[in-house]
Protein backbone atom coordinates (compact mmCIF):
# COMPACT_ATOMS: atom_id res chain seq x y z
CA UNK A 1 0.00 0.00 0.00
CA UNK A 2 1.44 3.47 -1.02
CA UNK A 3 1.94 5.90 1.83
CA UNK A 4 -0.56 9.49 1.65
CA UNK A 5 3.18 11.04 0.76
CA UNK A 6 5.05 8.41 -0.98
CA UNK A 7 7.59 9.96 -3.47
CA UNK A 8 7.99 13.41 -1.47
CA UNK A 9 10.22 14.79 -0.11
CA UNK A 10 9.80 17.13 3.42
CA UNK A 11 11.56 19.57 5.16
CA UNK A 12 10.45 19.69 8.55
CA UNK A 13 11.65 22.68 11.22
CA UNK A 14 11.61 21.89 15.00
CA UNK A 15 11.67 18.73 14.03
CA UNK A 16 13.52 17.87 17.61
CA UNK A 17 10.33 17.92 19.41
CA UNK A 18 6.20 18.21 20.09
CA UNK A 19 4.44 18.73 16.66
CA UNK A 20 8.10 18.80 14.95
CA UNK A 21 8.67 15.51 16.06
CA UNK A 22 5.49 13.80 15.45
CA UNK A 23 4.98 14.99 11.60
CA UNK A 24 8.45 14.06 11.36
CA UNK A 25 7.37 10.82 12.06
CA UNK A 26 4.33 10.79 10.45
CA UNK A 27 5.28 11.92 7.47
CA UNK A 28 8.17 8.99 7.42
CA UNK A 29 5.93 6.33 8.02
CA UNK A 30 3.60 7.73 5.37
CA UNK A 31 6.73 7.45 2.73
CA UNK A 32 7.78 10.86 2.56
CA UNK A 33 11.77 11.25 3.08
CA UNK A 34 12.11 13.18 5.56
CA UNK A 35 14.76 16.36 6.10
CA UNK A 36 14.71 17.28 10.07
CA UNK A 37 15.91 20.44 10.79
CA UNK A 38 16.22 21.71 14.50
CA UNK A 39 18.78 24.09 16.51
CA UNK A 40 18.96 21.28 18.88
CA UNK A 41 21.36 18.73 17.98
CA UNK A 42 20.97 16.47 20.32
CA UNK A 43 16.95 16.15 19.57
CA UNK A 44 16.72 16.62 16.46
CA UNK A 45 19.14 13.62 16.04
CA UNK A 46 17.08 11.56 17.83
CA UNK A 47 13.97 12.15 15.54
CA UNK A 48 16.27 10.16 12.92
CA UNK A 49 17.31 7.37 14.94
CA UNK A 50 13.28 6.91 15.69
CA UNK A 51 12.37 7.23 12.03
CA UNK A 52 15.31 5.17 10.83
CA UNK A 53 14.40 2.08 13.55
CA UNK A 54 10.63 2.92 12.69
CA UNK A 55 10.58 3.29 8.87
CA UNK A 56 14.54 2.74 7.36
CA UNK A 57 17.67 4.31 6.79
CA UNK A 58 16.88 6.30 3.97
CA UNK A 59 14.02 7.55 4.99
CA UNK A 60 15.06 10.95 6.70
CA UNK A 61 18.63 12.70 7.65
CA UNK A 62 18.80 15.82 10.16
CA UNK A 63 20.02 19.19 9.54
CA UNK A 64 20.76 21.46 12.12
CA UNK A 65 19.29 24.70 11.36
CA UNK A 66 18.71 27.88 13.03
CA UNK A 67 15.40 29.13 11.63
CA UNK A 68 16.64 32.63 12.25
CA UNK A 69 20.13 32.45 9.62
CA UNK A 70 18.95 32.41 6.41
CA UNK A 71 22.15 30.41 5.56
CA UNK A 72 21.27 27.85 7.75
CA UNK A 73 17.29 27.37 5.76
CA UNK A 74 19.53 27.79 2.06
CA UNK A 75 21.52 24.60 3.29
CA UNK A 76 18.08 22.54 4.37
CA UNK A 77 16.79 23.00 1.21
CA UNK A 78 20.31 22.08 0.11
CA UNK A 79 20.66 19.15 1.55
CA UNK A 80 17.05 18.00 0.95
CA UNK A 81 17.99 18.28 -2.92
CA UNK A 82 21.19 16.93 -2.61
CA UNK A 83 19.97 14.13 -0.46
CA UNK A 84 16.92 13.53 -2.39
CA UNK A 85 16.87 14.92 -5.25
CA UNK A 86 13.78 17.65 -4.71
CA UNK A 87 11.72 19.40 -2.57
CA UNK A 88 7.71 18.92 -2.24
CA UNK A 89 7.06 19.97 1.15
CA UNK A 90 7.94 22.44 3.74
CA UNK A 91 6.53 22.17 7.46
CA UNK A 92 8.05 25.98 8.64
CA UNK A 93 7.40 24.78 12.27
CA UNK A 94 9.81 25.81 14.87
CA UNK A 95 9.09 28.78 17.05
CA UNK A 96 9.23 30.03 20.78
CA UNK A 97 7.28 31.32 23.42
CA UNK A 98 9.50 33.11 25.67
CA UNK A 99 8.93 33.36 29.50
CA UNK A 100 9.77 36.86 29.26
CA UNK A 101 7.62 37.91 27.23
CA UNK A 102 4.68 39.94 28.88
CA UNK A 103 2.04 42.81 27.69
CA UNK A 104 3.21 46.23 26.12
CA UNK A 105 4.70 47.99 28.75
CA UNK A 106 6.73 45.00 30.58
CA UNK A 107 8.24 43.06 27.23
CA UNK A 108 11.51 43.91 26.30
CA UNK A 109 12.88 45.03 23.06
CA UNK A 110 15.01 41.87 22.97
CA UNK A 111 12.77 39.50 23.98
CA UNK A 112 10.27 41.54 21.22
CA UNK A 113 13.11 40.70 18.73
CA UNK A 114 14.47 37.77 19.27
CA UNK A 115 10.91 36.14 19.10
CA UNK A 116 9.59 38.12 15.81
CA UNK A 117 13.58 36.79 14.28
CA UNK A 118 12.72 32.99 15.18
CA UNK A 119 8.92 33.32 14.46
CA UNK A 120 8.28 35.03 11.51
CA UNK A 121 11.60 36.04 9.77
CA UNK A 122 12.38 32.03 10.21
CA UNK A 123 8.97 31.26 8.30
CA UNK A 124 10.23 34.26 5.86
CA UNK A 125 13.69 32.42 5.18
CA UNK A 126 11.88 28.39 5.18
CA UNK A 127 9.81 30.39 2.15
CA UNK A 128 12.35 32.17 0.72
CA UNK A 129 14.80 29.79 0.19
CA UNK A 130 11.95 26.42 -0.51
CA UNK A 131 10.01 28.27 -3.27
CA UNK A 132 12.58 27.99 -5.91
CA UNK A 133 12.82 24.52 -4.98
CA UNK A 134 9.18 23.64 -5.18
CA UNK A 135 9.09 25.45 -8.55
CA UNK A 136 11.88 23.02 -9.64
CA UNK A 137 9.81 19.89 -8.52
CA UNK A 138 7.04 21.24 -10.58
CA UNK A 139 5.13 22.63 -7.58
CA UNK A 140 4.39 21.81 -3.94
CA UNK A 141 2.90 22.55 -0.56
CA UNK A 142 3.78 24.83 2.38
CA UNK A 143 2.65 24.94 5.70
CA UNK A 144 3.39 27.46 8.67
CA UNK A 145 2.55 26.92 11.77
CA UNK A 146 1.06 30.15 13.45
CA UNK A 147 -1.50 29.59 16.43
CA UNK A 148 -5.05 30.27 17.59
CA UNK A 149 -3.55 33.58 19.21
CA UNK A 150 -3.35 35.20 15.90
CA UNK A 151 -7.14 35.20 16.00
CA UNK A 152 -8.40 35.66 19.06
CA UNK A 153 -6.91 37.73 21.98
CA UNK A 154 -5.86 36.60 25.44
CA UNK A 155 -5.88 38.13 28.93
CA UNK A 156 -2.66 36.46 29.16
CA UNK A 157 -0.24 38.58 28.36
CA UNK A 158 2.74 36.91 25.47
CA UNK A 159 2.70 40.05 23.01
CA UNK A 160 5.36 39.13 20.92
CA UNK A 161 4.48 35.80 20.48
CA UNK A 162 0.77 37.08 19.08
CA UNK A 163 2.05 39.44 17.22
CA UNK A 164 4.63 37.09 15.66
CA UNK A 165 1.90 34.47 15.05
CA UNK A 166 -0.39 37.34 13.57
CA UNK A 167 1.80 38.06 11.35
CA UNK A 168 3.03 33.81 9.92
CA UNK A 169 -0.89 34.38 9.14
CA UNK A 170 -1.16 37.55 7.07
CA UNK A 171 2.47 36.45 5.47
CA UNK A 172 1.07 32.72 4.39
CA UNK A 173 -2.29 34.34 2.64
CA UNK A 174 -0.46 36.88 0.97
CA UNK A 175 2.64 33.80 -0.57
CA UNK A 176 -0.50 31.44 -0.99
CA UNK A 177 -2.03 34.22 -3.64
CA UNK A 178 1.20 34.94 -5.54
CA UNK A 179 2.25 31.14 -6.02
CA UNK A 180 -1.39 29.96 -6.45
CA UNK A 181 -0.62 29.14 -10.20
CA UNK A 182 2.87 27.67 -9.87
CA UNK A 183 0.76 24.96 -7.64
CA UNK A 184 2.47 26.31 -4.84
CA UNK A 185 -0.12 26.02 -1.93
CA UNK A 186 0.56 27.84 1.15
CA UNK A 187 -1.24 27.24 4.25
CA UNK A 188 -1.06 27.72 7.82
CA UNK A 189 -1.80 25.54 10.65
CA UNK A 190 -3.50 27.68 13.92
CA UNK A 191 -2.77 25.12 16.83
CA UNK A 192 -5.32 25.67 19.94
CA UNK A 193 -3.04 24.67 22.99
CA UNK A 194 -1.59 21.20 22.90
CA UNK A 195 0.34 19.13 25.35
CA UNK A 196 4.04 20.20 24.39
CA UNK A 197 7.28 21.32 25.98
CA UNK A 198 6.82 24.40 24.57
CA UNK A 199 3.01 25.24 26.59
CA UNK A 200 3.66 22.78 29.66
CA UNK A 201 6.81 24.95 30.40
CA UNK A 202 4.30 28.16 30.25
CA UNK A 203 1.28 26.57 31.86
CA UNK A 204 3.78 25.17 34.86
CA UNK A 205 0.81 24.92 37.60
CA UNK A 206 -2.30 23.10 37.88
CA UNK A 207 -3.85 26.63 38.32
CA UNK A 208 -2.61 27.66 35.35
CA UNK A 209 -3.56 24.72 33.54
CA UNK A 210 -6.86 25.56 34.07
CA UNK A 211 -7.54 28.86 33.98
CA UNK A 212 -6.20 27.90 30.71
CA UNK A 213 -8.35 24.65 30.00
CA UNK A 214 -11.56 26.47 30.82
CA UNK A 215 -11.85 27.82 27.44
CA UNK A 216 -11.35 24.86 25.44
CA UNK A 217 -14.89 22.72 24.68
CA UNK A 218 -13.66 18.98 24.71
CA UNK A 219 -11.73 19.94 28.41
CA UNK A 220 -8.43 19.06 27.56
CA UNK A 221 -5.05 19.49 25.79
CA UNK A 222 -4.58 18.72 22.34
CA UNK A 223 -1.98 16.34 21.62
CA UNK A 224 1.33 16.95 19.02
CA UNK A 225 0.24 13.95 16.93
CA UNK A 226 -3.54 16.02 16.36
CA UNK A 227 -1.74 18.57 14.78
CA UNK A 228 0.27 16.20 12.68
CA UNK A 229 -2.72 14.39 11.34
CA UNK A 230 -3.66 18.11 10.09
CA UNK A 231 -0.77 18.89 8.27
CA UNK A 232 -0.64 15.54 6.81
CA UNK A 233 -3.30 16.80 5.12
CA UNK A 234 -2.30 20.04 4.14
CA UNK A 235 1.10 18.29 3.17
CA UNK A 236 -0.81 15.72 0.52
CA UNK A 237 -2.53 15.77 -2.53
CA UNK A 238 -5.60 15.20 -0.60
CA UNK A 239 -6.08 19.07 0.03
CA UNK A 240 -4.83 20.07 -3.40
CA UNK A 241 -7.25 22.59 -3.37
CA UNK A 242 -6.71 24.13 0.06
CA UNK A 243 -4.30 27.34 -0.08
CA UNK A 244 -4.40 30.39 1.86
CA UNK A 245 -6.43 28.84 5.01
CA UNK A 246 -6.12 29.70 8.30
CA UNK A 247 -6.80 25.97 9.34
CA UNK A 248 -7.60 25.28 12.96
CA UNK A 249 -6.70 22.15 15.44
CA UNK A 250 -8.01 23.88 18.53
CA UNK A 251 -10.15 21.44 20.05
CA UNK A 252 -13.14 23.80 19.56
CA UNK A 253 -11.79 26.98 21.22
CA UNK A 254 -12.21 29.31 18.76
CA UNK A 255 -15.88 28.74 18.32
CA UNK A 256 -16.60 28.53 21.65
CA UNK A 257 -18.56 31.69 23.84
CA UNK A 258 -19.19 29.82 26.72
CA UNK A 259 -17.89 25.90 27.15
CA UNK A 260 -19.75 22.87 29.12
CA UNK A 261 -19.67 22.64 32.66
P1 LIG B 1 8.35 22.53 21.17
O1 LIG B 1 9.02 23.52 22.06
O2 LIG B 1 7.92 21.21 21.70
O3 LIG B 1 9.22 22.30 19.86
C1 LIG B 1 9.80 23.36 19.16
C2 LIG B 1 11.06 22.88 18.46
O4 LIG B 1 11.60 23.99 17.71
C3 LIG B 1 12.16 22.43 19.43
O5 LIG B 1 12.68 21.18 19.02
C4 LIG B 1 13.20 23.52 19.34
O6 LIG B 1 14.54 23.05 19.55
C5 LIG B 1 13.00 24.01 17.92
N1 LIG B 1 13.49 25.38 17.72
C6 LIG B 1 13.35 26.44 18.56
N2 LIG B 1 13.98 27.50 18.05
C7 LIG B 1 14.53 27.11 16.88
C8 LIG B 1 15.30 27.76 15.89
N3 LIG B 1 15.68 29.05 16.04
N4 LIG B 1 15.69 27.08 14.80
C9 LIG B 1 15.34 25.78 14.66
N5 LIG B 1 14.62 25.09 15.55
C10 LIG B 1 14.22 25.76 16.66
O7 LIG B 1 7.08 23.33 20.60
P2 LIG B 1 5.73 22.90 19.86
O8 LIG B 1 4.63 23.08 20.81
O9 LIG B 1 5.88 21.62 19.14
O10 LIG B 1 5.64 24.13 18.84
C11 LIG B 1 5.82 24.00 17.46
C12 LIG B 1 5.15 25.18 16.82
O11 LIG B 1 3.76 25.20 17.16
C13 LIG B 1 5.70 26.54 17.26
O12 LIG B 1 5.76 27.42 16.14
C14 LIG B 1 4.67 27.02 18.25
O13 LIG B 1 4.63 28.42 18.36
C15 LIG B 1 3.40 26.48 17.63
N6 LIG B 1 2.25 26.37 18.53
C16 LIG B 1 2.29 25.60 19.64
C17 LIG B 1 1.18 25.54 20.48
C18 LIG B 1 1.18 24.74 21.74
O14 LIG B 1 0.22 24.84 22.52
N7 LIG B 1 2.18 23.90 22.00
C19 LIG B 1 0.01 26.26 20.16
C20 LIG B 1 0.00 27.04 19.01
C21 LIG B 1 1.12 27.08 18.20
Amino acid sequence: MPGRLTGKVALITGAGSGIGLEASILFAKEGAQVVAADINEQSGQATVKKIHDLVGPKSAVFVRVDVAKESDIANAVKVAETEYGKLNIVFNNAGIMHPADDDAINTEEKIWDLTMQINVKGVWWGCKHAIPALRRAGGGSIINTASFVALRGAATPQLAYTSSKGAVLAMTRELSVIHARENIRVNALCPGPIRTPLLMDFLNTEEKKQRRLIHVPMGRFGEAIEQAYAVLFLASDESSFITGTDFLVDGGLTAAYVTPE
